[in-house]
């Protein structure tokens, strides 16, 4: 069974949560299959959805799609390429993103997160990563493409402040194999493609990942992009879907 974990404020106080119809419902972390009460519940107009973890890092996955290596005019990787992104980047679903001034180009990247459970370092192999997954959810690595392109490395273009769109929710008992995920922006079809042609899996990814940092309950890694990249302008709507997981939406605006 698929679970859907939310992480909500409710007036000042935080908590996991799930939704049905329009209430949250308040669940423990530790055992968010326990049956909900309503005493316990609130409606969903009174809730913030937030990010649903608060992650010490961020990792990105360059190039983990052949179509989109291919229309980047790059070669396919022989190891996952790596890079981070700070949390001070990250926004919740709902929430702006602000195009950062010094970029003539911004693009959103639809993928899929990897959400970590348990603190994981030094995995013997990918087919062990699986017991130290949450879950997973939707991010959008929004990119400024063209200091992507002018820089050496992905620290600037990756690390402006709400370019971490992160969300709604962690989906528990999702196989992320084979999963349709898709990119619009103002309802328009900009990605569709399948988990399935990652180049780099989820679970080769953790392992991968937990043979160079100690990777920590709620960390991210987001494993990259499929082809469709193109730029987002003040006003739009972005909106990532994953197939059993969720739909992330974030509107765009320009720094005031
Ligand atoms: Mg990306």
């Amino acid at each position: 069974m698929i679970l859907h974990l939310y992480r909500i404020q409710h007036k000042d106080q935080v908590s996991f949560a799930v939704l049905r119809e329009d209430r949250f419902y308040f669940v423990d972390v530790r055992n968010p299959q326990m049956p909900v009460s309503a005493e316990k519940s609130a409606p969903s107009s009174e809730c913030k959805i937030l990010n649903p973890t608060q992650p010490t890092k961020i990792i990105g996955v360059g190039l983990n799609y052949k179509d989109h290596a291919e229309e980047r005019n790059k070669p396919i990787p022989s190891e996952p390429l790596l890079f981070i992104k700070p949390s001070t980047a990250l926004v919740a679903h709902e929430e702006k993103i602000v195009l950062p001034p010094v970029s003539k180009r911004v693009d959103p990247e639809g993928e899929l997160a990897i959400i970590i459970g348990r603190q994981a370092h030094l995995l013997s192999g990918p087919d062990d990563s699986d017991r130290f997954i949450f879950g997973y959810s939707c991010f959008n690595d929004v990119t400024a493409r063209d200091l992507q392109d002018k820089d050496v490395q992905f620290t600037r273009a990756k690390g402006f402040d709400t370019c971490a769109p992160f969300g709604p929710c962690v989906a528990i008992g999702v196989d992320p194999r084979d999963l349709a995920i898709s990119t619009r922006v103002n309802g328009q079809l900009r990605q569709s493609s399948r988990t399935n042609q990652l180049i780099f899996n989820a679970q080769y990814l953790v392992w991968y990942v937990s043979q160079i940092m100690t990777l920590m309950p709620g960390d991210v890694i987001s494993t990259g992009t499929p082809s469709g990249i193109a730029p987002i302008y003040d006003g739009d709507t972005v909106e990532i879907e994953i197939e059993s997981v969720g739909l992330l939406r974030n509107t765009v605006k320009r720094q005031e």
